[in-house]
């Protein structure tokens, strides 16, 4: 009976701690876990979890053979109260208990745990809101977030060399973790989408002078990127190259030094091998270089 209960227990104990260091990685770690997994899925894991424990828990219990006494595991883990008095009381008396107890306990303990799972899982989820809340892209006013819309909008314009309109997706619509995408843009158009979090980290930048390296870094490279696709270049390897040389340029104009914006660019030069292992299409071609066929500024020797 211990063994089972044990058993039982600590699967449970195992998703709900599992949980609990996932949400923290997944609000402080990196934007790559963010972009690549919907938190709502992994409570929907966990949840799924809960339920399952919950129904094995009944299972189990129909075919366990009654106990005739309180065990040391049931006063530790749930505070069973039965004082040693009790137990020294007639033998009817402890029989009649034993008998109605102990079924009672067995069958709202796993509804117990449950519901601390759901508890648990209720907590996270909350905690998760009120970072969003206060510390995203949702939490800055409409004002703000238009004035720097437009500031984007601005910089992508320059780039595809006539006006376009650059879009923060709060709903989601276009780009996100389901798209697997950080932006889009149609070729040649004049709408651009990117997500909230690359808008915050622009913001962050444009506004408030706040560099989060190579998150800032990227949130530029990406700026720059749909703005090549507006322009008209359709190739994705043509555009990022492009885009990590215009990045250069409006990194400057959003507060940087010229030579840290160079040095945030070259990161994405380096990390774009990296990110492209799995999509080559993203992997920006050989003539990325220095006097390359794609260099924007062969008269320079810096690159990007
Ligand atoms: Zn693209």
């Amino acid at each position: 009976m211990e063994e089972s209960r044990s058993w039982l227990s600590s699967p449970a104990a195992v998703v709900r701690v599992g949980l609990a260091v996932f949400v923290v990685a997944w609000i402080f770690g990196p934007e790559s876990l963010r972009s690549a997994v919907p938190i709502l899925v992994v409570f929907l894991i966990a949840l799924g979890l809960e339920v399952n424990f919950l129904v094995g828990a009944f299972r189990n219990d129909t075919s366990r053979r009654p106990d005739r006494r309180p065990q040391e595991v049931d006063r530790e883990r749930y505070g069973y109260h039965w004082e040693d008095e009790d137990l020294e009381d007639s033998a009817e008396e402890a029989d009649e208990l034993s008998e109605v107890e102990p079924a009672y306990r067995r069958s709202f303990a796993p509804v117990r745990r449950f519901l601390v799972g759901l508890g648990v899982i209720a907590a996270l989820g909350l905690t998760i809101w009120l970072v969003e809340s206060r510390t995203g892209w949702d939490s800055l006013d409409g004002s703000t977030r238009a004035e720097a819309v437009e500031r984007f909008s601005g910089e992508a314009s320059r780039i595809a060399e006539k006006p376009v309109t650059v879009y923060c997706d709060e709903s989601r619509d276009f780009v996100g973790a389901v798209q697997h995408a950080d932006g889009v843009a149609e070729v040649g158009g004049e709408r651009a989408y990117v997500t909230p979090e690359i808008c915050l980290d622009l913001y962050r930048l444009a506004f408030e002078d706040d560099v989060k390296g190579s998150r800032t870094g990227r949130a530029i490279a990406v700026l720059a990127h749909e703005a090549w696709h507006l322009r008209g270049v359709a190739d994705e390897g043509t555009t990022e190259c492009y885009a990590l040389q215009s990045g250069v340029d409006i990194g400057r104009r959003l507060g940087l030094s010229e030579g840290r914006a160079r040095q945030l660019m070259r990161q994405q030069l380096t990390e774009n091998a990296l990110r492209a292992r799995g999509s080559f299409e993203y992997l920006v071609p050989p003539d990325c270089r220095d006097g390359g066929r794609l260099d924007l500024d062969p008269a320079s020797s810096a690159f990007p």
